[in-house]
């Protein structure tokens, strides 16, 4: 029984891309595919075979309650201002990709605010914690997402496609990644990385595709606590490798990159 309000109006069937109609449970498309409404409200819009346990690292049950309590510190504020920032201005959908449990979505001023994840648990937490907002799980390298109806879509240290990001974007619509930079959280990281993917996504250049580039850097003081829970948030291939460690005081370094439909 969706309010009116409630109607997803950028979600796209997964199976066809046609736009949804609401009926008494969820929605269907055109041609018929249906998908019921959680009890929290989020739509599951994830097709398609199942996941490789590398397809969502760290986003267990328990590292996304570490998520929560850490970015309920406030520590990571200045990262979620600058994000709001760069989006301000813009009243139509804005779609957050790899949304987690919502917090820098919830941190945005936007009077339509759509997220997707690929973690059901992180969108039940989302949906729970930020009804105002619209969840659905699906997979952000071919996004449930209608084409050209996102005046905004972004992605914060999410796995994201530049490719997907142009087809929903309107018309003069802009994206806005963060990224790691080359010293993000240097302190808690294996002394070596053995993977080449997380070394290529810390950068000391803007990120590619960018029109606007701001790096932020600043450093932070944290209880034992706050630092397990940082730590719980990180990538897996850190919190195995033996060398690594949660520690208190810690760099932030990350890119807060932008640019348009093109
Ligand atoms: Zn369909």
């Amino acid at each position: 029984m969706a309010e009116v309000s409630k109607v997803p109006s950028i979600f796209a069937c997964p199976h066809c891309m046609q736009a949804f109609t609401p009926t008494a449970h969820g929605v269907v498309c055109p041609n018929g595919h249906t998908f019921d409404r959680a009890r929290e409200g989020y739509l599951n819009l994830l097709i398609g075979g199942r996941l490789t346990s590398d397809a969502v690292p760290g986003d267990t049950p328990d590292s996304l309650a570490a998520r929560r309590r850490f970015l309920s510190t406030g520590a990571y504020t200045p990262i979620a201002n600058a994000l709001a920032k760069v989006i301000e201005e813009i009243d139509g959908p804005v779609l957050d990709v790899g949304c987690g449990e919502g917090y820098y979505l919830s941190q945005i001023h936007s009077p339509h605010k759509y997220g997707i994840d690929i973690a059901k648990q992180g969108i039940r937490m989302a949906s729970k914690g930020f009804p105002e907002a619209h969840f659905a799980v699906g997979n952000a390298y071919r996004l449930p997402i209608l084409d050209a109806s996102c005046d905004a879509v972004f992605s914060v240290f999410a796995p994201h496609s530049h490719v997907e990001f142009q087809r929903v974007l309107s018309t003069c619509g802009q994206w806005v990644t963060v990224t790691p930079g080359a010293h993000h959280l240097q302190q808690m990281r294996p002394k070596r990385d053995s993977s080449i993917v997380e070394r290529e996504l810390r950068r000391d250049e803007p990120p590619e595709h960018a029109i606007h580039a701001q790096r932020i850097q600043f450093d932070l003081e944290l209880s034992d606590a706050s630092a397990h829970d940082l730590f719980s948030m990180t990538p897996l291939i850190w919190q195995t490798a033996a060398d690594a460690a949660p520690v208190t005081q810690v760099s932030v370094d990350v890119w807060v990159a932008s640019g348009f439909k093109s």
